[in-house]
């Protein structure tokens, strides 16, 4: 039987393409390497890692917040099996649902490597060895990302550990190393210091979140090192000795000299995630990828030979799960001859840490390297009256609007839940809203959002609580 669409890849970026296209009427089947659906997101990413941040955040606060509330217990005790248990049902219930929702929409599933022989045909390579190849009107590749290796550091998942490892650690390292101080880095760099580990994060770059907006990287540095993180900046991991019971790590200088040895018990890779194409046929059927390996498409997601397409981590963009979603139901849109669209100055970045660091638009620097003049608005969760109430005063909220129209082109926020604040950003900018918009809106009080509202009214200088 054809199809109208093969989806090779269900990650959040291949499943939620498949579902759209079905919803709009196209005789949908998904090819899927792994046992369960769902992509690194659902299975060794987002939801596992954001699982242990919940379980060992709660660890911590037991420990050490409970008393000052007026809570008495005794000192909390780990069970990390049970708590690496929590995290496995959560996944669990997770890629469940990914395959209730494409029973639901009626897509069929096929379980093996796809490979593209040419355009219109899918070999399916299964797990018992036997192929079929599938016919189908149009492919579109979701094939998402891998872990990037670091040359001469040979990851083996039990002591040198990419994410995947470091989300099912046996016990608990006494000294965890960290290299890189991204996302993922100080995401789960967090949960095992929490967990007990003393955590050291070796990055190359002079600071920490590479990419985000320079005060806030500032301000989660010193966050994150009053917390008893380390941090070696401006500084490489060279060498990993794995000869004796504890790890020897090689660290320079990133500009060269004198090298130092940093010993520990897990050292954690996590320096970035590189495109998977892997056995996926590209050369044969002539899809052209760039220089770092992604695989180029246009603006409606087409690579260079007709029938194919690609989104997600596979192509160029943030390698986030929610921008591969909406890459997702953009080029199913796309392909029924609707307009299909990713604003790309509207996705959202969460740092899932305590606090929170979430943004939106774009940062400061950013703005001054494009010679936009723009107005900032800061207001600082010490002045929030929920924020003060729970004890969690930590970071502040920056708002950036154009100088002459007012609009927001960057909402920044440091703090406990500012990943569920980013939204409210997210939908002012996606409707073009002006600072203004936002501080004669109505928040509620007393909530963590006013804060954002006063950072609103912080643009135009005239903040209330401040
Ligand atoms: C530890 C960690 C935490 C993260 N946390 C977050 C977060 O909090 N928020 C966020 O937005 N993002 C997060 N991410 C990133 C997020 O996981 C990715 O951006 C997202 O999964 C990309 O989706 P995708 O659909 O492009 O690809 P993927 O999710 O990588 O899915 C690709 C799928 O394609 C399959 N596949 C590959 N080749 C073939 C083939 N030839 N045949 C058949 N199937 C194939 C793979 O098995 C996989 O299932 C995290 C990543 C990691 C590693």
């Amino acid at each position: 039987m054809a199809y109208d669409l093969i989806v090779i890849g269900t990650g959040p970026g291949g499943y939620v393409c498949a579902i759209r296209a079905a919803q709009l009427g196209l005789k949908t089947a998904v090819v899927e390497k792994n046992p369960t659906f769902g992509g690194t997101c659902l299975n060794i990413g987002c939801i596992p890692s954001k699982a242990l941040l919940h379980a060992s955040e709660l660890f911590e606060e037991a420990g050490h917040s409970f008393a000052k509330m007026g809570i008495g217990v005794p000192a909390p005790k780990l069970d990390l099996k049970a708590m690496l248990g929590f995290k496995d049902q959560a996944v669990d219930g997770n890629v469940k649902g990914v395959e209730f929702l494409l029973k639901k929409n009626k897509i069929d599933s096929f379980f093996g490597a796809g490979r593209i022989l040419a355009p219109g045909k899918v070999e399916v390579k299964g797990n018992d060895g036997k192929t079929q190849t599938l016919e189908t009107k149009s492919i579109v590749i979701a094939t998402g990302s891998d872990v990037a290796k670091l040359r001469g550091i040979d990851i083996d998942e039990k002591r040198i550990v990419s994410s995947t490892g470091a989300l099912t650690l046996p016990e608990v390292p006494k000294h965890m190393l960290v290299i890189g101080a991204g996302v993922i880095g100080l995401e789960l760099g967090s949960v095992w210091r929490r967990l007990g580990a003393k955590i050291t994060v070796v990055e190359f770059l002079d600071g920490v979140l590479p990419g985000m907006d320079g005060e806030v990287r500032r301000q989660a540095q010193r966050l994150f090192e009053k917390q008893g993180m380390t941090f070696k900046l401006s500084s490489k991991v060279t060498a990993v000795d794995t000869s004796g019971k504890t790890l020897k790590a090689t660290v320079e200088p990133a500009k060269g000299g004198a090298a130092e040895t940093i010993e520990a018990d897990v050292v954690l890779v996590s320096t970035g995630r590189v495109p998977y194409t892997e056995g996926l046929g590209l050369k044969e059927a002539g899809v052209k990828l760039d220089e770092r390996g992604r695989i180029i498409t246009d603006h409606y997601f087409a690579t260079n030979v007709p029938g194919i397409w690609a989104i997600g981590d596979v192509i160029a963009g943030p390698m986030l799960a929610h921008k591969a979603e909406d890459e997702g139901v953009a080029v199913a849109e796309i392909l029924v001859g609707q307009a299909g669209h990713v604003n790309y100055d509207v996705i959202p970045a969460v740092v899932y840490t305590m606090p929170e660091i979430a943004s939106v638009g774009k940062g400061e620097e950013e703005l001054k390297a494009a010679g936009i003049a723009y107005n900032a608005g800061k207001f600082p969760f010490t002045a929030n009256g929920r924020a003060k109430a729970n004890q969690q005063t930590d970071g502040f909220v920056k708002i950036l609007a154009d100088a002459k129209s007012d609009r927001v082109l960057g909402v920044h926020i440091v703090g406990s839940d500012a990943g569920n604040m980013i939204a409210e950003a997210a939908i002012a900018m996606e409707m073009g809203a002006a600072a203004e918009d936002i501080a004669r809106t109505c928040h509620a009080h007393p909530t963590l959002p006013e804060a954002v509202k006063e950072a609103a009214l912080a643009v135009a200088k005239r903040a209330i609580h401040m």
